[in-house]
């Protein structure tokens, strides 16, 4: 082995993998942004392993081990054919079959879904439950269509999806426009094409056919769990402060619900078209109504709660609170809200979404001392909680919801821990942008290396 790399050297390493990847993969403005954020992190690992550098490791995880792109064509209401454009990118393997979800959203393009792979590998590493990195999803956009479309569209997709997938090669899961309903006609049309009743090979099934309990509120649970590690370390108590939370899905509205369980006060959700501010603390039960139920836009909130208000458009970042859970979507939080929150005396921020906050934002997070969870760490119990699924259904077993939810705690207690000792390993204490990377880099990279030239 070589001697150690100085750190200028480890870093012009780096810089010119970075120059490589934006030549490769132009028009991708998010994947480049996620492989920059973890090739930042990686420099003080590099200077202790040359072996990683000599045997390509980074060179090889910028590159997706395959990517699949697809036409989904289907049928509308009014018999006029449709056509989507489908997506499955299979990032990584070393540390198990691909696991991910797939999102159903206009902006789907291929450049997000790799954005969104390439987090997942860090990802499903910290959670160390034997998962590898993938996305999918489709430019398809779900709003506003029947049921009946929907379920033409999911079989469409997972016609030609099918091929791809298994208990041992590839799990999807939901993401942003897929959940439950969506779930459903898509592991129907895999269990018709391949006449398996394959349950592990989907994750975020319903409870009474091979889901389990607790995927559901998982990824909002595990990022308040997360939350309350952070805060610990500091001495700074959860309950009674106020949260500003983003969003009205899946991650949105469980974050609310362990905040409340903690003793904490929300007082935010949001959706394209606003923001709503409860200063009594969000309606939880009001608010799964409106988005769950009815599918409805968060204003509909407001004409039940008079107390409460609606603002149409602006930021949900102008509301003060000690705590920020970004919930929605990528880059939803930038630099000028970032500055806003700060001022108005915000303590702590976890990201439930992936990368929501710009680098930018970050920057102004970490000069102000504010306790930044990235997401690929905070919003880790989601998929964490798919692999209890898959274990779940591999052993034909169902655990009850406090087992569950016991064990997704203690995988969100080990997912701090790993990445607040790797903050401190690689000199960055506290910084848990560093410490997610690194911990999770050096897993995915130690399994890369014993497995060879792959
Ligand atoms: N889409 C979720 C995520 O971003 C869940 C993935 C899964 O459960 O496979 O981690």
């Amino acid at each position: 082995m070589n001697a150690h790399l100085t750190n200028a050297s480890s870093r012009s390493i780096i810089d010119t993998i970075v120059r490589d990847v934006a030549d490769r993969n132009p028009g991708e403005p998010e994947f480049l942004q996620a492989v920059h954020e973890v090739l930042e992190s990686i420099a003080p690992v590099l200077v202790e392993r040359p072996d990683y550098v000599e045997a390509g490791i980074i060179e090889r995880l910028v590159e997706p081990e395959r990517q699949v792109i697809f036409r989904v064509p289907w049928t509308d209401d009014r018999n006029r054919v449709q056509v989507n454009r489908g997506f499955r990118v299979q990032f990584n393997s070393a540390l198990g079959p691909y696991k991910g979800g797939l999102r159903f959203h206009s902006s789907v393009n291929l450049g997000i879904i790799k954005f969104l792979g390439f987090e997942q590998i860090f990802k499903n590493a910290l959670t160390a439950q034997g998962i590898g990195g993938a996305k999918g999803g489709s430019d398809f956009d779900p709003h506003g269509r029947s049921d009946a479309e929907i379920m033409r569209f999911c079989q469409s997709f997972m016609d030609e999806l099918y091929r791809h997938l298994g208990e041992h090669t590839d799990i999807p899961a939901g993401d942003i426009g897929v959940g439950a309903r969506e779930i459903g006609y898509l592991f129907g049309r895999y269990r018709k094409i391949t006449n398996r009743h394959e349950s592990g090979m989907f994750t975020g099934k319903g409870v009474a056919w091979g889901g389990a309990e607790v995927r559901t509120e998982a990824t909002g649970y595990g990022t308040i769990f997360f939350l309350e590690q952070m805060l610990a370390r500091r001495g700074v108590a959860l309950d009674g402060q106020t949260a500003v939370v983003s969003g009205s899905g899946n991650v949105a509205l469980y974050a609310i619900e362990k905040l409340q369980q903690l003793g904490a006060r929300p007082i935010t959700a949001s959706d394209s078209s606003g923001y709503i501010v409860d200063e009594n603390g969000i309606d939880l039960e009001l608010l799964k109504q409106v988005k769950e139920v009815e599918r409805a836009r968060v204003s509909a909130y407001v004409d039940r709660r008079p107390a409460a208000r609606f603002v149409a458009g602006g930021s949900v970042w102008d509301v003060p609170a000690r705590f920020a859970i970004p919930s929605a979507t990528q880059n939803e939080l930038d630099e000028a809200a970032a500055r806003t929150l700060v001022r108005n005396g915000v303590v702590a921020v976890a990201e439930g979404a992936n990368m929501p906050c710009t680098p930018e934002a970050i920057d102004v997070f970490s000069e102000a001392a504010v306790l930044f969870a990235p997401g690929k760490a905070a919003n880790a119990g989601g998929v964490a909680t798919s692999a209890l699924e898959m274990s779940q259904n591999a052993s034909r077993q169902r655990w009850s919801f406090s087992d569950s939810e016991d064990r997704l705690r203690a995988i969100m207690v080990a997912v701090h821990d790993q990445a607040y000792e790797a903050s401190e390993r690689y000199g960055s204490p506290g910084n848990y942008v560093v410490g997610a990377n690194t911990a999770s880099f050096v897993k995915v990279a130690d399994a890369m290396l014993a497995q060879g030239v792959i």
